[in-house]
C-alpha cells in the first residue's frame, strides 16, 4: 500500500480538531482528520444539556486554570467569542444568552457539529474515521502514523484528542502518551468540573437532603489562590454537586477544606436577632421563610421547635455562622466518569503560545483540552478549543 502524504494530520475530531482541520484546509493545506470514534464529536453533542454552551460573552485568562496563568491569552485574543459568534451566525444557527454570558443553541448542539463538518468539507479535509492510530514516529521531514487503515505521512501533527473525562464516550490518554513519548512534561491530570464526595459516615446526616438545591457562595484555596463562586449547589446522596460545586472542584486539592456560605448576601444570625422581640414563631418556621425548609430543619436539629423570642442571641448568631461559613473536607471527587473536563495535561511551558507547537519537537502541536488550560463552567472550555485550534491552524 502506498502511504498518503499530507501537510497536516489532526488526531481527534472533537471541538478543537474539527476547528483546526477546517481552518487549516481552508488556508490551502492538505489535511487528514483521524478519530477512533464511530460517532462524530460526542462531547459537543451532549454538551450544554444537548444545546451546547458554545462560548461565553466575556472570556479572559482569568476564567482558566493553568500552571501558567497567562498562557491562554495569546490564543484567546487571536480568536475571540465574537469570531465564533460570527461563524455561528454565518451558518444561520439561532442562539440565545442564558445567565452569566453563557451562549447556547436555540435548537440543538447537532447544529454546531454540522457547522464544523461543513467547514471541513469546504476545505476538502480528508477523513479517517473510525480509525485507530497504532503508532506515531518522527521522520526527517515530518511524522509517520501507522493506523488501522494503513500508514500515512504528514509534515505537521496536531494532537486534539481531548482529556480523560467521560471514558465511556471514548476519552483516552492518547495525547498524554504522545506528549510523554516525545519527552514533553505533563501536569498530572485530575477530574475537574466534577461533583465532590464525602465518606459515608460524615455525610450520613446530610444524605437525607439529596435533591435540595440553593444558591451558595463556595470557596476553596488559601491566600491569593483563594477562589469563590456564587452559584447553585445541589445536595446528593454521596455529597455535593451543582454548578457552584463543579466550579470550585477545579480549584480543590485532596485533603483541603471547602467553605460554603449557604445564604450569600444575607446576614441570617443578625436578621434573626433583630426580629426576635415578641416573635413566638418556632425557629424552623422563621428560617423556612429564608431557606429551604428541609435544610432549615436539618441545620437547627433540636433547636427547630424553639420560639424565636426565647432563643438566646448567642444561639442565633452561632446558627448564622454555621450557615455562612460551613467548612467541610471532601473525601474525593466523583472521578473522570462524572467530570466534565480534565485539569492538567501537556505543560504549557513546553508549547509556543502563538502556535501551540512543541518547543522541543518542531511540527508537533497540542490543542484543546489535552493542554493544561482548563476553563470554568459556562462555555469557556469550548472557547479554548476554538481559540487554540485557530491559533494553531493559522501558524501553518
Ligand atoms: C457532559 C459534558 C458537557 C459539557 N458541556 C460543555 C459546554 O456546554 N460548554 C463548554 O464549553 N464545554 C463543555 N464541556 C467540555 C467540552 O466538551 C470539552 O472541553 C471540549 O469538547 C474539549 O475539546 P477537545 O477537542 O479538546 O476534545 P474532545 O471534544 O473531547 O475531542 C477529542 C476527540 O479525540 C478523539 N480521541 C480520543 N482518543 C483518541 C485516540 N486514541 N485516537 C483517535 N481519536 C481519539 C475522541 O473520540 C474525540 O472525538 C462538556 C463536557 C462534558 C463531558
Amino acid at each position: 500500500m502506498t502511504a498518503s502524504t499530507y501537510d497536516v494530520a489532526v488526531i481527534g475530531a472533537g471541538a478543537a480538531g474539527l476547528m483546526c482541520a477546517g481552518v487549516a484546509a481552508q488556508r490551502g493545506r492538505s489535511v487528514v482528520l483521524i478519530d477512533h470514534a464511530a460517532q462524530l464529536a460526542e462531547k459537543i453533542r451532549i454538551s450544554g444539556g444537548g444545546r451546547c454552551n458554545f462560548t461565553n460573552r466575556s472570556v479572559g485568562p482569568e476564567n482558566f486554570i493553568s500552571a501558567n496563568s497567562h498562557f491562554a491569552r495569546s490564543a484567546l485574543s487571536s480568536y475571540t467569542p465574537g469570531d465564533f459568534i460570527a461563524l455561528v451566525n454565518s451558518h444561520r444557527i439561532a442562539w440565545h444568552e442564558k445567565h452569566r454570558g453563557q451562549l447556547f443553541c436555540d435548537d440543538s448542539s447537532e447544529q454546531i457539529i454540522r457547522m464544523l463538518r461543513d467547514e471541513c468539507d469546504r476545505g476538502a479535509v480528508h477523513w479517517r474515521m473510525p480509525c485507530t492510530v497504532l503508532s506515531v514516529a518522527r521522520e526527517a521531514d515530518g511524522f509517520r502514523l501507522d493506523t488501522a487503515a494503513g500508514p500515512l505521512y504528514a509534515a505537521r501533527l496536531v494532537i486534539a484528542t481531548g482529556g480523560l473525562a467521560i471514558p465511556q464516550l471514548g476519552a483516552t490518554d492518547f495525547g498524554l502518551k504522545i506528549a510523554r513519548q516525545f519527552g514533553l512534561k505533563v501536569i498530572d491530570p485530575r477530574p475537574a468540573l466534577v461533583p465532590l464526595t464525602f465518606d459515608a459516615q460524615s455525610w450520613a446526616p446530610y444524605a437525607a437532603l439529596a435533591g435540595v438545591a440553593l444558591e451558595a457562595g463556595v470557596s476553596a484555596g488559601e491566600g491569593r489562590g483563594r477562589q469563590r463562586f456564587v452559584e447553585d449547589v445541589l445536595f446528593t446522596h454521596r455529597g455535593l454537586s451543582g454548578p457552584g460545586i463543579l466550579q470550585i472542584s477545579s480549584y480543590w486539592n485532596p485533603g483541603e477544606a471547602i467553605e460554603l456560605d449557604l445564604a450569600p448576601g444575607a446576614e441570617i444570625g443578625e436578621a434573626l436577632v433583630r426580629s426576635k422581640p415578641g416573635n413566638r414563631q418556632q425557629l424552623a418556621t422563621v428560617l423556612a421563610a429564608l431557606w429551604p425548609r428541609r435544610l432549615g430543619d436539618q441545620w437547627l436539629g433540636p433547636d427547630a421547635s424553639l420560639r424565636l423570642a426565647d432563643a438566646p442571641d448567642r444561639v442565633l448568631r452561632e446558627l448564622g455562622s454555621r450557615i455562612h461559613a460551613w467548612r467541610l473536607v471532601p473525601a474525593g471527587t466523583a472521578g473522570f466518569r462524572k467530570a466534565e473536563v480534565m485539569r492538567g495535561g501537556v505543560d504549557t511551558r513546553e508549547l509556543e503560545q502563538r502556535s501551540l507547537e512543541s518547543r522541543k519537537v518542531p511540527g508537533l502541536h497540542f490543542i484543546g483540552e489535552v493542554v493544561d488550560v482548563t476553563g470554568w463552567l459556562g462555555g469557556y472550555n469550548f472557547q479554548w478549543a476554538w481559540s487554540s485550534a485557530f491559533a494553531c491552524a493559522s501558524s501553518f
